[in-house]
């Protein structure tokens, strides 16, 4: 039937309408069915069975579906594929639908909820160690606006910033959601638009106030326009995916820039912060640190590395709670041990307030505070309890009632399914005991008739049993059956199968009345304390909070030291100065690489001093020039985040910008940035970096020809050193760098230091003083495998061109990289062959310097690699 909808089809359409950026879930009895195009993708993410079902337009309509009881499971997957998805359930039962609408009528559905990447509260979709964030960006007068929440936790928190500094913010906040108005030209990327007037600043005051039923926000701290703005537009956009429920949302926390190690979203990514260049945990420096036992203690030793603190008072109070476990192994074993069996209360919570929650929330809620107080008594006593920790005290204590309540009220270990009852504990109420005993009684008053039965029939084969369409009956094998179809047998036939007559009786009947009336009558009761007890819980979902905050926060204090402790670890000192003095620093990251293999890594020291500040690095490819700049920024950036550092000795002075800036050429070869990225990102360095700085650029000014790339280099180096006046470890090939030593009285020159051995390169990661005294290119080319003639070769032209750097005075030293690199292109021009070409072509001998170090940058280029 051509263009006719069914009215299941037509009902299927208005709600698809609704949803028509999502994939529908539609119910029907025990299974979500999706169709059209829905059901296309979904069965391809999912790898189910894609059928159809009637037609539309001449053509069958596909269709795939997934279980009710497992959709969880593939929620998951579909979100992680990037989906949205819209569940429209069956909100009223196929006999209310009858009694409405007669017979053929048809079930009414609704979208009950959406659900999102920023969105989720199920545990089995949330990801244990990571925060899952949501956020609203929008700009008010030229001032940006950013409400971001965990919804899985209730955390909110506002800031404002200024356009340019937008990126940097949103990279913090690693959103997996980002919302904001639909009509912004400047938007960022993976905005979901939303109505403009959902960014209203009057709006989301208003909301905010409801929501914590309070006259003013002043409490809670001083929110501009921008940030009202965009609180607006998240409560509106949560208000929208709950289709009218909103999840926990705790007060918001102003979120101060200035209190906070600003860094922009190149730096973030160049230190492997959360995530490695490659993408995953793997490699990250939080890989490397956390030691932490709680799901709710990695969330936030992520916020914490993620936004280091720039107020020493602050970073203090973090060191001294860490340092306090950090002197006590017994009490830290044992607090660790404590809470490794905590439950994730925070989420729980979070599950209960937004209405998903089952009774084994609850549960997890009771005994994640019971264990609370027991950490409180346990610390109590202790005696110079660090500040911090003092603090965190009655947080940890308080919820005496509800864990009272929730003691007496629930089973030891509730269901997650709370239709099937059986989580109030006995004794809890009377006469929930009494419709247990009821039924329980007829249950055994069954099974006394099935013996009752059995002797005065003489079949031992009969038995009571019970499903789902019949309820209990009699059954006998069908060669019994003849005696028990006699009129006055007292039983009435209700199913002949195949090997098996099946009968009733008035007593069981009874029995089985009483049972049901009894098991409805206990669910009722069980379904309403339920309510109760949740609501108990919402009132108290502030304090419940604080509780699990404070979990958290002594759980990252005591990772922090357990990996303090591991990896003899050094509490840094905090100094207000312009000081960066490391001792003995290493690169945790790469360390626990090397110790994979057995190896050592060398550790350097690092002091930059206001007469001291500019640090300009050169040395051998493979060196450790990286790795030593590197290593120095996660330093920093532990000390301020509250950590011990990778070194014997640290005292860092307090640093507000970090920049890290890896050069165009270093990153070629992994195909990833250009030189105008690196061009773009320098500057913003130059625009943004103050005197408290600290920068650190890897090899800049070498993604272009040498003598525009030397030049940039040069006066990159210049600003820092004489406008900026930043403390910066500057890494370079550049030898021609060095002699702004001359001019520059805060710089100094440093080096890795290598050895050639028995014709061997021996690279030592040793730091020295002083500028790189060679190049050892074609040490390096041997070590990577450039046949014997060819180095030979590279070495005779070497000679040659540094001959004629003497006399050309004091050209580039790189000019001893071209025979190196026509080496190595040669051994690998045969998978390119107009670089194959060029290097037949060419006759080095004949070129003169200058020429030759422009060659040099043209063939690297082509080659797309550097030696
Ligand atoms: P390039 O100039 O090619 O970028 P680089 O001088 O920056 O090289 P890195 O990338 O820092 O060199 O280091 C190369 C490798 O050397 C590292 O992957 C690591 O295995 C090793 N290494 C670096 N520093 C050390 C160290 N301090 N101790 C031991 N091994 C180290």
């Amino acid at each position: 039937m051509a263009g006719k909808a069914s009215p299941m089809m037509a009902q299927y359409h208005v709600l698809k309408e609704r949803a028509d950026d999502c994939l529908l879930f539609y119910r029907m009895g025990d299974f979500f069915e999706l169709f059209f195009d829905d059901a296309r993708a979904a069965a391809q993410i999912l790898d189910i069975a894609l059928t159809s079902r009637g037609e539309h337009d001449g053509k069958p309509i596909p269709m795939c579906g997934v279980p009710v009881h497992s959709a969880e499971n593939y929620l998951a997957r579909l979100i992680k594929a990037g989906c949205r998805v819209a569940i429209a359930e069956q909100v009223e039962t196929p006999e209310e639908a009858k009694k409405r609408g007669g017979s053929k009528a048809l079930v009414a559905r609704d979208i009950v909820r959406f659900v999102t990447a920023g969105t989720l509260t199920e545990e089995a979709l949330l990801e244990p160690r990571r925060a899952n964030v949501l956020a609203a960006v929008c700009e008010v007068r030229g001032t940006v606006g950013i409400a971001a929440c965990d919804i899985s936790t209730g955390r909110m928190e506002l800031e404002e910033c200024a356009p340019e500094r937008m990126g940097a913010a949103l990279a913090r906040l690693g959103a997996s959601e980002l919302v904001g108005p639909e009509d912004w030209n400047e938007a960022p990327d993976n905005l979901i638009a939303r109505p403009r007037t959902d960014f209203a600043s009057e709006e989301g005051e208003t909301r905010l106030k409801t929501i914590h039923g309070v006259a003013t926000l002043d409490g809670f701290g001083h929110f501009s326009r921008p940030m009202l703005a965009a609180a607006g537009g998240l409560v509106a956009y949560l208000d929208h995916v709950g289709c009218g429920k909103l999840p926990l949302l705790l007060p918001p926390v102003e979120r101060a820039g200035d209190a906070r190690l600003a860094m922009d979203e190149a730096t973030r990514g160049s230190l492997e912060i959360l995530e490695s260049q490659q993408g995953g945990r793997k490699g990250s420096l939080i890989a490397a640190v956390d030691r932490c036992v709680t799901g709710a203690g990695a969330r936030l030793l992520a916020d914490d590395l993620s936004a280091p603190l720039t107020d020493a008072d602050a970073i203090h109070a973090r060191l001294a709670f860490v340092g306090w476990l950090h002197e006590d192994p017994l009490l830290r074993a044992d607090l660790r041990s404590v809470l490794r069996a905590l439950p994730d209360i925070g989420r729980a919570l979070g599950r209960v307030v937004a209405g998903r929650g089952s009774p084994r929330d609850l549960g997890q809620i009771r005994d994640g505070l019971s264990e609370a107080r027991r950490i409180r008594d346990h610390l109590q006593g202790k005696p110079d309890l660090p500040r911090l920790l003092e603090g965190l005290m009655p947080a940890l204590g308080g919820h005496g009632a509800l864990v009272d309540l929730y003691t007496r009220a629930l089973v030891a270990s509730p269901p997650t399914e709370r239709s099937q009852g059986g989580f109030i504990a006995e004794g809890y109420d009377a006469s929930l005991d009494e419709l247990r005993r009821t039924s329980g009684n007829a249950r055994r008053a069954i099974a006394a008739l099935e013996a009752k039965y059995r002797e005065e029939t003489g079949i031992a084969a009969l038995k009571i049993k019970h499903n789902g369409v019949l309820g209990y009956f009699i059954e006998v094998p069908a060669r019994h059956a003849d005696a028990l179809m006699a009129p006055d047998s007292g039983f009435t036939h209700r199913q002949t199968m195949a090997g098996a007559v099946r009968f009733n009786s008035l007593v069981l009947h009874e029995e089985a009345s009483r049972i049901a009336e009894a098991g409805g009558h206990a669910l009722a009761a069980e379904e309403a304390h339920f309510e109760e007890l949740i609501a108990q819980a919402v009132a108290e979902r502030h304090g419940i909070a604080a509780t699990a905050d404070a979990l958290a926060r002594i759980d990252v204090a005591a990772g922090l030291a357990e990996r303090a402790a591991e990896g003899g670890w050094a509490r840094p000192d905090i100094v207000e100065d312009r000081s960066l003095q490391i001792e003995g620093g290493r690169h945790p990251v790469v360390e626990d690489a090397l110790a994979v293999t057995g190896d050592r890594f060398v550790a350097n020291d690092c002091l930059l001093a206001p007469s001291d500040r500019l640090w300009l690095i050169g040395g051998p490819n493979m060196g450790g020039k990286s790795t030593f700049l590197r290593q120095n920024a996660l330093i920093v950036l532990l000390a301020q985040a509250g950590s011990y550092v990778p070194a014997t000795r640290a005292s860092i002075g307090l640093v507000d910008r970090l920049f890290s800036r890896v050069g165009a050429a270093d990153n070629l070869a992994r195909g990833r940035s250009t030189f105008m990225v690196e061009m773009v990102e320098t500057a913003a360095i130059l625009s943004q970096a103050t005197e408290r700085s600290f920068v650190i650029l890897d090899e800049v000014g070498r993604g272009t020809s040498t003598y525009d790339g030397l030049a940039l280099a040069w006066a990159v180096v210049e600003a820092v050193h004489e406008t900026i006046r930043c403390r910066c470890l500057f890494a370079t090939h550049y030898h021609e760098l060095a002699r702004l030593a001359e001019s520059c009285d805060a710089l100094s020159l440093h080096h890795v230091r290598a050895r050639e051995w028995k014709g061997n390169l021996v690279l030592l990661h040793e730091l020295a003083e002083g500028p790189a005294d060679r190049s050892y290119g074609l040490a390096v080319a041997r070590l990577a495998g450039v046949p014997p003639p060819v180095i030979a070769r590279a070495k005779t032209v070497l000679d040659r061109l540094e001959k004629g750097r003497a006399e050309t005075g004091g050209l580039a030293a790189g000019l001893g990289e071209l025979p190196l690199f026509a080496a190595a292109a040669e051994a690998e021009a045969e998978q390119n062959d107009a670089l194959h070409q060029r290097l037949r072509d060419l006759d080095i001998d004949a070129l003169s310097p200058r020429e030759a170090l422009d060659l040099l940058y043209d063939l690297k280029r082509e080659a797309g690699t550097d030696v």
